[in-house]
């Protein structure tokens, strides 16, 4: 049995700028991966056009990490939105920042970014060995890694760091499977769930036939205390998108503790309630209501859906009450789209199993790094941008770590 310096198990863009890092050191790197090929996810986000990261004031950014900004705090600071940016412009992958301020590479896909990023690996002599599934530790501490002949690979490395992401779209690789592995060490895990998904709704048949596929453009969604702009998808079980996902937090908190949970939307955020009140108040005779809505309220026949959905009975006549309907339709949420169809992975392993390198307090020498550990953020380049930053701390401490061993050795 032999074994790399540092064993880096997931090929997802936490591991690989972890590796990255390492290797640019002079460390002996070896990265273990499941699937036949590295980053799977990463390429599926090329899809959107690969959300790099934001480009908003730090500390704006620092909140969309939530209760978790104490601890990721640092890591952005020492990785933050500019020093990704830069990353990727070395890579040639040269980056803009679109009219919502999110960063993204001018071929807006992951691509040709991520050839380059694995041409720059093999030249910094770490190996990628795919088609290996980590399946826990051996007696003796070692790594198991099952291979697709049915044989078995054990590695004994310095250093491990685990970066197996969260649990969304398992088939892309990353399906939680850890969790129960760092279980059985004693680590607490606090339980998978959904991150920016979509919630179901009880639409009436003629919504889901007529509507299912159509998004609500330019609306506003409150809930909790917070608004968000943007768009949101009808879809034939419920409702996703954007603005949904950035919410989606709260919501999953209040559906998980009282069952459903009443999205404010304001189909018209550009306009007052009095001035909308005032362009409806000049309803021709004979124009059907669903006419008036489109001319005098600008309303989609989407959005117009969403209005009858949402009133207890027939939409009301008189402007002002329908004008305030308009501003704060209100609607119930039952239940979150599952893990598997979420874009990210809340809960993970918490802060409080981990130290200031991401190193497991209970595992001494294996580190953790990205979605694994329990945090979330919106959409918006957020994700990524967490994990690239706790991949390149994570690296750094598993750097501190080895020189720290041999020091002790000598
Ligand atoms: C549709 C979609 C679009 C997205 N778009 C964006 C975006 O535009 N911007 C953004 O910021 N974020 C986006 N994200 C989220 C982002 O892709 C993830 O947050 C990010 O990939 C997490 O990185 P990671 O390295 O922690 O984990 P992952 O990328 O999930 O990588 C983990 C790796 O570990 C491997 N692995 C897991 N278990 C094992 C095991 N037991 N043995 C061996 N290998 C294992 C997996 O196969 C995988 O390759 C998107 C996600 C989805 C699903």
């Amino acid at each position: 049995m032999s074994g790399p310096d540092v064993a880096i198990i997931g090929a997802g863009p936490a591991g690989l700028i972890a590796a990255e890092k390492l290797a640019g050191a002079g460390h002996n790197v070896a990265i273990y991966e499941r699937m036949t090929s590295p980053a799977r996810k990463f390429l599926l986000a090329g899809r959107g056009g690969l959300n790099l990261t934001h480009s908003e004031p730090t500390d704006a950014l620092l909140d969309r990490y939530g209760e978790a900004r104490t601890w990721l705090e640092p890591a952005i600071h020492a990785f933050p939105p500019q020093a990704l940016r830069d990353w990727a412009d070395g890579l040639g992958a040269e980056s803009f920042i679109g009219s919502s301020g999110r960063v993204f590479p001018r071929a807006m896909k992951a691509s040709p970014l991520l050839r380059a990023w694995l041409a720059r690996l093999d030249g910094l002599g770490v190996t990628l060995q795919a088609s290996r599934l980590w399946t826990g530790w051996d007696e003796n501490g070692a790594l198991r890694f099952a291979l697709r002949d049915g044989g078995e690979e054990i590695v004994k490395p310095r250093a491990t760091l685990l970066a197996l992401g969260g649990a969304s779209w398992p088939r892309l690789g990353s399906d939680g499977s850890w969790v129960e592995l760092l279980q059985q060490k004693g680590i607490a895990i606090a339980p998978l769930r959904p991150a920016n998904a979509g919630f179901a709704v009880a639409w009436s048949p003629v919504m889901r036939e007529r509507f299912a596929g159509q998004p609500l453009k330019r609306i506003a969604l409150s809930f909790a205390g917070q608004r968000v702009m943007g768009e949101a998808m009808i879809d034939a079980g419920g409702i996703e998108g954007g603005a949904i996902y950035a919410l989606s937090g709260p919501l999953r908190e209040a559906i998980e503790r009282d069952g459903e949970a009443t999205l404010a939307i304001d189909l018209r955020p550009d306009l007052t309630e009095p001035d909308l009140a005032n362009r409806l108040a000049k309803r021709r005779p004979g124009e059907t209501l669903s006419n008036h809505l489109r001319k005098a309220a600008g309303l989609s026949p989407v959005a117009a859906a969403v209005l009858r959905e949402t009133a207890s009975g027939p939409l009301p006549a008189a402007p002002e009450a329908l004008a305030q309907l308009i501003k704060t339709a209100r609607l119930r949420l039952t239940g979150m789209a599952s893990l598997t169809r979420a874009i990210s992975t809340a809960g993970g392993v918490p802060a409080e199993e981990i130290d200031q390198d991401f190193m497991l307090k209970r595992l001494p020498g294996t580190f953790i790094a990205g979605e694994m550990l329990d945090w979330e953020a919106p959409t918006g380049g957020y994700l990524l941008q967490g994990s690239f930053a706790t991949g390149v701390v994570a690296a750094e401490g598993i750097g501190k770590f080895l020189s720290d061993a041999h020091h002790a050795q000598a």
